[in-house]
């Protein structure tokens, strides 16, 4: 975009600032980046204070990432676990939420630069910027093994292992040499945290159970999942036994477990795992995270995973005005990294925005950020979850229903609490998945030309349809 375009954009955008927020101009413009959990906290916390907040997120949702699994194994639609930030925080008055994508920032003009599809470095104006930008999958330096083994961390990823799954089932049913069967009905799957484990248990469940009598030439039962790790053993962050309950239960559902074994080679034939290639078409990318670009962005100091360094109050060392939360932040608590889980980004966002009214309000000093652990968990299975929370640790039943109920309540909204705790009961009580279509958003049939009798006799008073497909 040339610069008249830029500068045109801008003076837009503080037009309609002046419209819409008759304020004086002493009030200070609080600019969010990132609609995750860390930053809707922040902007929910400032919900009563006496700023101007601009929030922009790249996607037009806050999703939930912890039930992203389901969503790729068909147990919920993409609308249960996600929704518009601005029906979120449409009651908020002073919060204008912008869809774009910050590509920069300029610390001496105190503003970030914003894409969108028509425009580019639209410079939007901070007093306090509060950036919270996540996470994006790490290949450990093999960027090249992500064409063939997606990973978990948008809606888009989840519709593309879902579409992947099932398609493998469509393909295996439709083809008559039966030795290509066991390529097709090999599911692998990289990384044996929790992402890993839930899905690996959820696709076992999906072929044993949901899928189990709707083929004729093939047995969906006989699938081969196979869940590899680097480590010693599956979820590192949880204790010795949760983490071999885990793996008994996985084994209980057919899952081959292959603690210390990391993937070698990914290829469109499959993987290489210590010499052996284990042929499949359908492997799975659940291992490592990077940092969003936020480090580079503010040349700051960042760890060795690239997140950036934040003091104890979550600010930028060196820029007071600047704050740094979420899975983007590196703060370490009683000599350990703080873990990249939702309940440290919404603690850290709330902190923030409690720090920024108490210093509006002319209040100085806010004790330095402490994470309260609530505990971990994760599901295998139905109706099978592990938590360990203090000393407690449980497994079974019991975790699972304490699984649900959490996973509940911290669903953005209420309409979507009520359509996850519905469609759970029905798939736990039928096996009946929520959303188990083959959705393939690159494919457009074209419109057929009509002949013009047919053109011509249509009705007048139909709108013209307007689809909007994005595959990101
Ligand atoms: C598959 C999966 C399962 C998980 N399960 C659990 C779990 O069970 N329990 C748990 O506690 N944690 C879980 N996590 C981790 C948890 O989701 C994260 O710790 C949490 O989302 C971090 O919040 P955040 O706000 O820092 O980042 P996010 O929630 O990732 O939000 C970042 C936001 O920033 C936006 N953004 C990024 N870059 C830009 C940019 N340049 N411009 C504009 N917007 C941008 C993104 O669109 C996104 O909306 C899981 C994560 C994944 C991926």
């Amino acid at each position: 975009m040339n610069q008249a375009k830029a500068a045109s954009m801008h003076s837009e955008l503080e037009l309609t600032r002046e419209r819409k927020y008759a304020m004086p101009e002493s009030v200070p413009w609080v600019v969010i980046v990132g609609g995750g959990f860390a930053g809707l906290a922040a902007a929910k916390a400032l919900k009563k204070a006496a700023v101007r907040i601009i929030l922009i997120d790249r996607t037009n949702h806050h999703l939930f990432q912890p039930l992203l699994y389901q969503v790729a194994t068909a147990v919920l639609a993409p609308g249960q676990i996600s929704s518009p930030i601005r029906e979120i925080l449409r009651r908020q008055k002073n919060t204008t939420v912008i869809m774009g994508e910050v590509t920069g920032v300029d610390k001496d003009q105190r503003c970030v630069f914003v894409k969108s599809p028509d425009r580019e470095n639209v410079p939007v104006k901070y007093d306090y910027l509060i950036l919270a930008t996540g996470v994006r999958h790490s290949y450990f330096g093999h960027d090249q093994f992500e064409k063939f083994a997606p990973g978990l961390k948008s809606l888009a990823n989840a519709v593309e292992i879902r579409n992947k799954v099932l398609r493998a089932f469509e393909q295996a049913e439709t083809e008559e040499d039966v030795s290509r069967h066991r390529d097709l009905l090999t599911f692998v799957l990289i990384g044996g945290g929790p992402t890993g484990v839930e899905m690996a248990a959820a696709i076992a469940v999906l072929v044993r159970n949901s899928l189990r009598s709707e083929f004729r030439r093939i047995d969906p039962t006989s699938a081969r999942i196979v869940l590899l790790d680097a480590a010693p053993r599956l979820l590192g962050s949880f204790s010795e036994s949760l983490s071999q309950a885990a793996k008994k239960q996985l084994e209980r559902l057919g899952v081959e477990v292959r603690p210390g074994h990391a993937a070698d080679q990914i290829d469109e034939k499959g993987v290489i795992v210590a010499g052996e290639r284990i042929a499949s078409k359908t492997v799975i990318w659940t291992a490592g995270v990077a940092p969003s670009p936020a480090g580079k962005w503010l040349d700051a100091e960042t760890d060795r995973a690239g997140r950036v360094r934040v003091q104890r109050d979550l600010r930028v060392p060196g820029n007071p005005e600047i704050f740094v939360i979420g899975d983007t932040a590196s703060l370490d608590q009683d000599g350990k990294p703080l873990p990249g889980v939702a309940q440290v980004a919404m603690q850290q966002g709330r902190y923030v925005g409690k720090l920024i009214r108490r210093r509006i309000a002319g209040k100085n000093g806010q004790r330095p950020f402490r994470y309260f652990d609530k505990g971990n968990m994760a599901v295998v299975g139905k109706g099978f979850a592990v938590i360990q929370s203090g000393k407690l640790q449980m497994s079974g039943f019991l975790a699972w229903l304490a699984w649900a109920a959490v996973h509940l309540e911290f669903l953005a909204q209420p309409g979507l609490r009520i359509s996850v705790f519905v469609q759970w009961i029905w798939t736990f009580v039928t096996g009946q998945r929520g959303s188990r279509l083959i959705v393939d958003h690159t494919r457009i049939e074209p419109a057929k030309s009509r002949p013009a009798m047919a053109a011509s006799t249509a009705p007048s008073s139909q709108p013209p349809v307007t689809a909007v497909v994005s595959s990101k």
